[in-house]
């Protein structure tokens, strides 16, 4: 543990420090011209300080702080004009792009501009090399699942990609854990319960874990308690939690008492209505953090019900959504089917429909050969190509030539390869986070820019760490571990998928990727207040010491199997996405999503002039159907304004 570290991050300290000092003069010089033509350039293998990387949001947050115009001078115009021009190269701004050329044709001329260093947005690609062999991981975006049904819009675009949702049996390689005996367990660390201990996990709650691992076995809860580090009045606690089938709110009718649950948290309910032990409210805490961002002290109880959080069993609750109730607590049998996960996560959707729009960029003709071809970065913008994507280019005004409501055309300035310059777009879709439109949209309406700031993401941590074998996890009998006091609290081997002639890791002393998931939050206070501290957290953590908090997570957990972090860690690559999830409403803390009328996002998302908004942001639901569906309207509105 406490061999060197190198300071691989050491690029990112200066950029924080003099980034608050710089002035936008100097961050433009400070980039690099051109970076994507240098035949090295190649995003996915980079590793380090990934997701949200330094160069990627300078320029941005200068805007914030309002002082980016004071010395940026007057944008240069190319001269290019385009029939349409998107700013963000996520899933959305892609998906606008193709069902733009759908409708007006594969000739009509679309730049994406992307102010990160890779297209996909949070779709992002981590590539590692271990060994002689390459392994892949999701730097974001797991996978096509979503707790609604996809439309059939989104649907739509899924099988034109050539992607046959119901065919994923055929690559998921369900035996190779099974075979070794591998479980979910959980990780109890000494600093929350007292002592580090690894305990079978007796309930499932990912669709991971269920596709992976089956059902748990019936004595898995015997087996837990007897092992667990937990006190008697705790462990009673426990069994009381699960097991007992009372009506905590009796005398009320199953609406009365889901609307008292929605405007309750998880951990309220737990203290104040079952009245279990403290240990039991930390056990729980971090339960939701995947989904949510935010722990049981700030999501509903009804939320909790809807993901299937022990106490409800007796409470004779309707299974019906209730009102206010989040998204992603409603159960639906067919979304729960209609998942699909690459190698690589949702990043093959997006390179594949950069294969459409710019064929010659993503070499191959399938949808398993994506998996394994190498994007050609230097195509991506090429003056041939009626489409074209220009990244590590931040938007910093998009403003129509005379009045909105006649005017023919749209300026879109941007700042790229430390030149600030001007595009011409006959119009311009928004799929770029809702929270930075109003700093680059001047012209938007009061209401709608204030509807817009509202968005502020929901920010995550997803670490792929690349290490040379898993006998570890073999010896310790799991592969999944929830640990609900450590820094990250979820930890996976890979997700086994093979595809194309990308083979995942079949025995455990091949190298494999280890995924974990962290989401930096503030127990107590109301949840946007603590996505805003997580978000800041994320922004001001150097990658040394997520690298210390890895490797020693890695070491106490995994250690009695024989893991050395120095030894067996290949490399690290830290996916910080301090933007992260859209934020979803909450009934706890946002009082329309009970009441009903109209929500913010769809004041936000009205289109504008030439203007259009997509985004997930536009439906204030984080999932890849949502930024599909959006960019859908927004192509929609813009036929209508043609
Ligand atoms: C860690 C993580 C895991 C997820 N897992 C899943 C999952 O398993 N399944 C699922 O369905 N959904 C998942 N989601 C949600 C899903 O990724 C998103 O809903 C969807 O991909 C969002 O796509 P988007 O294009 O709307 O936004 P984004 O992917 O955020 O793309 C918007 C792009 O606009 C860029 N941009 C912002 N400002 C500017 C500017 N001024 N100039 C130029 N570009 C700009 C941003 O940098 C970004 O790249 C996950 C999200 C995260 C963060």
């Amino acid at each position: 543990m406490d061999r060197k570290i190198t300071r691989r991050d050491f690029l990112n300290g200066v950029a924080l420090t003099v980034g608050a000092a710089m002035l936008p003069a100097d961050l433009l010089a400070a980039l690099d011209a051109d970076p994507e033509k240098s035949p090295n350039y190649y995003p996915p293998a980079l590793t380090g300080l990934r997701g949200s990387h330094v160069g990627s949001f300078e320029i941005a947050h200068s805007l914030r702080d309002g002082t980016f115009w004071d010395t940026a001078g007057k944008p240069a115009d190319t001269g290019e004009a385009y029939d349409l021009v998107v700013v963000g190269g996520g899933i959305s701004g892609l998906s606008a792009a193709h069902f733009f050329r759908k409708s007006a044709g594969s000739k009509a001329r679309v730049l994406i501009l992307e102010n990160h260093d890779d297209f996909g947005g949070h779709a992002k690609r981590n590539e590692f090399r271990a060994g002689n062999r390459m392994l892949l991981g999701y730097g974001g975006t797991f996978s096509i699942e979503s707790p609604a049904p996809y439309s059939a819009v989104a649907k739509g675009l899924i099988s034109e990609l050539g992607i046959d949702v119901a065919a994923y049996p055929r690559y998921v390689q369900k035996s190779v854990y099974r075979s070794q005996g591998l479980t979910p367990k959980i990780f109890f660390d000494k600093e929350t319960f007292g002592s580090d201990k690894l305990v079978l996990n007796p309930s499932r709650h990912s669709a991971f874990d269920e596709a992976e691992m089956g059902e748990p076995s019936s004595d898995a809860w015997k087996k837990f308690l007897a092992e667990a580090p937990l006190s008697d009045e705790a462990k009673a606690d426990f069994q009381r939690l699960h097991q007992a089938k009372k009506d905590y709110l009796p005398g009320l009718n199953s609406d009365d008492k889901k609307a008292r649950l929605a405007r309750m948290s998880y951990a309220k309910f737990l203290t104040d209505l079952v009245g279990v032990h403290a240990e039991v409210v930390r056990f729980y805490q971090t339960a939701p953090h995947g989904l949510f961002g935010v722990g049981i002290d700030a999501v509903s109880a009804q939320d909790a019900w809807g993901l299937n959080l022990p106490g409800f069993s007796g409470m004779n609750l309707d299974p019906t959504p209730g009102k206010g109730m989040n998204r992603d607590a409603i159960p639906n049998e067919e979304a729960e089917q209609y998942f699909f996960h690459f190698p690589d996560g949702n990043a093959s959707i997006a390179r594949l429909i950069v294969r459409r729009l710019i064929p010659q960029a993503i070499p191959g003709d399938s949808v398993t050969d994506v998996v394994t071809a190498k994007a050609n970065y230097a195509k991506l913008d090429d003056t041939s190509s009626p489409v074209r994507i220009r990244l590590n280019s931040t938007v910093v005004r998009v403003k129509h030539a005379g009045d909105p409501a006649s005017a023919k055309e749209v300026e879109v300035s941007y700042v790229h390869g430390g030149k600030l310059q001007t595009v011409h777009a006959a119009h311009c879709v928004l799929a770029c986070w809702h929270v930075v439109i109003p700093y680059i949209c001047d012209e938007l309406p009061d209401a709608q820019k204030e509807a817009l700031s509202s968005a502020a993401k929901v920010p995550l941590l997803y670490t792929n760490v690349a290490i040379k074998n898993w006998t570890s996890f073999q010896k310790l009998g799991v592969n999944a571990i929830y640990a609900p006091g450590c820094y990250h609290t979820q930890l996976n081997l890979d997700l086994p998928v093979s595809m194309g002639e990308y083979q995942c890791s079949h025995k455990p002393d091949e190298p494999i990727v280890v995924h974990m998931m962290k989401t930096p939050c503030r127990p107590g206070l109301p949840a946007r207040q603590q996505h805003a501290i997580g978000r800041a957290e994320l922004f001001r953590t150097s990658f040394e010491t997520y690298e210390r908090n890895i490797r020693e997570q890695l070491a106490r957990t995994l250690g009695e199997g024989g893991f050395d972090p120095a030894r067996d860690i290949a490399a690290i690559t830290v996916n910080r996405w301090p933007h992260g999830y859209a934020y979803e409403y909450n009934s706890l803390w946002d009082k329309f999503w009970l009441e009903g009328g109209v929500t913010p996002c769809e004041v936000a998302r009205k289109p504008f002039g030439r203007l259009a908004i997509a985004n997930a942001d536009a439906a204030a639901y984080a999932y890849t159907d949502a930024a599909i569906d959006e960019a859908y309207r927004s192509i929609e509105e813009i036929k209508k304004r043609t």
